[in-house]
């Protein structure tokens, strides 16, 4: 009997061939990541989807025949874990596809920010040389700050010390040895707000880290900080933070994730002339994308020839415990 599987979102091609051409499966696409058909969905064995496929009771509650669930990203928090082990069904994502893709992202809009690469573009577009406008300041010598000394944050702090940076990192949860490989000094959270020339967050999204950065720490960020966020919109206040750069607390901000997303037109983020927004690309490279896509039609057909599972979900880590967030 072959085992059905749906994939709902956006797959490479070399994985998909890789898939169809095992003769225990029978390969379907939806259409559109958010509206799943139902005819294959009730009989779906497996669905290989990414964040743009949400997860809950109600989607669990149709697809009875459903086993396993891969997710081609890092984050899973479009995933509700307590209703998949409610039905039984293995969750595993692909943790390790993107680390490259999303630090080199962030190292983008640092680069962007501290440069005024962004401003430089839009002036030349224009057709104006207004060279003396355009400064920008050099990354050797100064801190940078980590929140989130996880697998992303930890290769952004690796890029940071080949510039020449003080690195330092807040992540109440992350092994010592995550610091000590790299010698960064393990401080508080308001020990990097204060310190950092440039701070980027690399945290989930869990009850404790929404709006982890807002007012009360806006109050005494260094000022002039260069503000970065590639993790999860919810991180950031967005309000608190539109008011600290109109208080002109910040020296700019690079954004790839939103409270809301897609980004509401109105918003105030866009007026700003320093901040620089990205539509949630972290993992947009080609090679993240091979790599995801490869590495879930391999989980997949370890899992129904022979049972096996990796980076299972949820994850056996101590924030997740501490704090889960549950999806909508
Ligand atoms: P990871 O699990 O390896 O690292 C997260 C780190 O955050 C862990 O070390 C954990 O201990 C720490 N942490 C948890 N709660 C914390 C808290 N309250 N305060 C400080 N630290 C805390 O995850 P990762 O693969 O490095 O991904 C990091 C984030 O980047 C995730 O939110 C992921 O969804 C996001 N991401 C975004 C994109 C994008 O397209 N922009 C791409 C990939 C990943």
């Amino acid at each position: 009997m072959k085992k059905k599987v749906l994939i709902t979102d956006r797959f490479a091609q070399d994985s998909f061939l890789f898939l169809q051409q095992q003769s225990h499966f029978e390969v379907v696409r939806a259409d559109s990541p958010q509206h799943l058909p139902l005819e294959h969905l009730v009989t779906a064995n497996a669905l290989i989807i990414r964040s743009r496929t949400i997860i809950n009771e109600e989607l669990l509650k149709k697809a009875r025949q459903l086993q396993v669930i891969i997710t081609c990203t890092s984050g899973f928090d479009h995933i509700d874990l307590d209703a998949t082990q409610k039905w039984g069904v293995t969750v595993m994502h692909t943790p390790t596809a993107n680390i490259e893709s999303a630090s080199q992202l962030t190292w983008g809009l640092v680069l962007s920010c501290v440069n005024n690469l962004h401003q430089a573009h839009k002036m030349v577009k224009a057709g104006e040389w207004r060279r003396d406008e355009i400064t920008g300041i050099e990354l050797t010598g100064r801190t940078y700050g980590v929140v989130g000394l996880g697998r992303i944050g930890t290769r952004v702090a690796e890029i940071a010390q080949a510039f020449g940076m003080n690195v330092v990192a807040y992540d109440p949860y992350a092994e010592d040895n995550n610091f000590e490989r790299l010698k960064i000094p393990r401080l508080s959270y308001e020990e990097v707000l204060k310190t950092a020339d440039i701070a980027s967050f690399h945290v989930p999204k869990t009850l404790e880290t929404e709006h982890m950065l807002n007012r009360s720490h806006f109050e005494y960020i260094h000022r002039g900080l260069v503000l970065i966020n590639t993790s999860r919109g919810s991180v950031i206040n967005e309000n608190d933070l539109c008011e600290a750069i109109e208080k002109g607390w910040l020296r700019s901000v690079g954004l790839d994730v939103f409270e809301k997303e897609p980004l509401n037109r109105n918003s105030k983020l866009l007026t700003y002339p320093n901040v620089v927004l990205t539509p949630h690309i972290g993992a947009n490279t080609e090679d993240a994308f091979f790599k995801a896509s490869q590495v879930a039609a391999n989980k997949l057909t370890g899992f129904f020839i022979d049972g096996s599972t990796s980076d299972t979900l949820p994850p056996r880590v101590p924030w997740y415990g501490a704090a889960p967030f549950k999806a909508e």
